[in-house]
């Protein structure tokens, strides 16, 4: 069974928008099989985002990662992975379609409030970064 990882960043969370991210997932169809909040340490934020290190954002981006609760789930559904980031929209919220997430609910980049996995390696590695084995029905 397909399975990614999607979290509501501190923005996310901060302005309402728990219930309604959910929602859209679970209406599409898609099961949530783990969820918690918590509040992830500047150093764990570094883990998740280890890919863009080199990038000049990297710091902001990790910093604002561990400023405040985020919401981490684990959602499953057949294409979950390719369909999460589709619901979810582009990066640049200017470039998201409306109807999306980050469409109808953000507008720029730093501040995009929702993050899910890009593809089936980091989906794997993400929920095992985020969740114990356990955690997950
Ligand atoms: P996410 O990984 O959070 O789901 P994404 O896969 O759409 O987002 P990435 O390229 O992985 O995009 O970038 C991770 C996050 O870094 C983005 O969600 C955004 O918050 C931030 N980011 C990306 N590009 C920029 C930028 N040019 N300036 C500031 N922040 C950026
Ligand atoms: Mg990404």
């Amino acid at each position: 069974n397909e399975r990614t990882f999607i979290a509501i960043k501190p923005d996310g969370v901060q302005r309402g928008l728990v219930a309604e991210i959910i929602s859209r997932l679970e209406r599409k169809g898609f099961k949530l099989v783990a969820i918690k909040i918590t509040v992830p340490s500047k150093e764990f934020a570094q883990k998740h985002y280890h890919d863009l290190k080199d990038r000049p954002f990297f710091n902001g981006l990790c910093q604002f990662l561990s400023s405040g609760p985020v919401v981490a789930m684990v959602w499953e559904g057949e294409g979950v992975i390719k369909y999460g980031r589709k619901l979810i929209g582009a990066t640049n919220p200017q470039a998201s379609e409306p109807g999306t997430i980050r469409g109808d609910l953000a507008v720029v980049v730093g501040r995009n409030i929702i993050h899910g996995s890009d593809g089936p390696e980091t989906a794997k590695d993400e929920i095992n970064l985020w969740f114990k084995p356990q955690e997950l029905v």
